[in-house]
């Protein structure tokens, strides 16, 4: 995982929601606070519902790693470079 890209592109999906940069910087924390062996927390459902929804990877596809949240239904496209 290109977690560079993945950090970029879960903040740009929280700036679009609206998330206030203290949630932004406290969904930060927990990112980086997670076990490597732990799934990758939705940063939607843990901002705005409190809650760990770990994310599912699918198959790479132009480019992208879509990480799927099976809980909110939202979809991360994380670029593999
Ligand atoms: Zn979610």
């Amino acid at each position: 995982m290109n977690e560079p890209g993945m950090l970029a592109a879960f903040l740009a999906y929280l700036e679009q929601r609206n998330a206030t940069q203290d949630q932004i910087r406290t969904f930060i924390v927990y990112l980086k606070s997670a076990h490597r062996d732990e799934s990758v927390p939705c940063p939607i459902c843990y901002t705005f519902r409190g809650r760990h929804c770990g994310l599912t990877a699918l198959h790479e596809k132009d480019g992208y790693t879509p990480l799927v949240c099976l809980a909110c239904k939202e979809t991360f496209n994380v670029p593999m470079q």
